[in-house]
């Protein structure tokens, strides 16, 4: 068997670091996991932290980090990933990025590669005020690059597609300006350490598989 990966996908939202995700996932055999979907989830459910987290997000604030913590900690010491794992969406800011560093640690661990898809900012408006999603399964369209087969309507569980609250212009400049302040300066410390690989986020989708293959080896 080859030897378990550990990926780190960061980048500002929008950007298609999910979309790249799942790609890996399929080639490798690796489980994603996406803190935004697992949060969304907490907050369907009405869990106590969905009922905290559930403001954070419509406002395009980034969830306390105790709580985001606990929630990937979690996740991480499940028997599922012996193979390695992708966080999608972890961390997102200084503590974060400490306490994945201390988990890693903890158990014998290590990071293989931070993938960090780029996109400028006017695209990323562009993009996620066209996204539609599945508030069931998850999935996501782009109304102009991919659409649904019909519309409106999820092709995989064909649940009603939605704008996420967070998606709204108004958001989006809140979520980029957060993206600013606390995550990105954690670029500069997964470059140091040598793990970083840039990716343009508007690469075409059907040379992306391509793409990736020749990152990750
Ligand atoms: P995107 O990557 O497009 O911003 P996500 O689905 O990853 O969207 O995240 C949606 C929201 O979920 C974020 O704006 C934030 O409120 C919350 N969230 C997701 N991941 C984290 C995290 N690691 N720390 C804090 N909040 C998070």
């Amino acid at each position: 068997m080859s030897r378990p990966l550990r990926i780190v996908m960061l980048g500002p939202p929008g950007s298609g670091k999910g979309t790249r995700a799942h790609i890996i996932s399929e080639l490798y055999g690796i489980p994603v996991i996406t803190t935004g979907d697992m949060l969304r989830e907490a907050v369907a459910k009405g869990t106590e932290y969905g009922k905290i987290a559930g403001g954070y997000m419509s406002r395009g604030e980034l969830v306390p980090d105790e709580i985001v913590n606990g929630v990937v900690g979690e996740r991480l010491s499940m028997s599922d990933l012996e193979n390695g794992f992708i966080l999608d969406g972890f961390p997102r800011s200084a503590p974060q990025a400490e306490f994945l560093d201390s988990f890693l640690e903890e158990h014998g661990l290590k990071l293989d590669h931070v993938i960090y898809v780029t996109l400028d900012d006017e695209a990323i408006v562009k993009r996620l005020s066209n996204r539609r999603s599945c508030p069931s399964c998850g999935e996501v369209y782009h109304l102009v690059s991919m659409p649904p087969k019909k519309e409106g309507v999820c092709d995989k569980c064909g649940s009603e597609l939605v704008l996420r609250d967070d998606d709204r212009p108004s958001v989006i400049r809140n979520r980029l300006e957060v993206y600013r302040e606390k995550t990105q300066p954690l670029l500069k410390k997964y470059r140091d350490k040598g793990l970083m690989r840039e990716v343009p986020g508007d690469y075409p989708l059907d040379q992306l598989q391509e793409q990736l293959k020749r990152i990750l080896g």
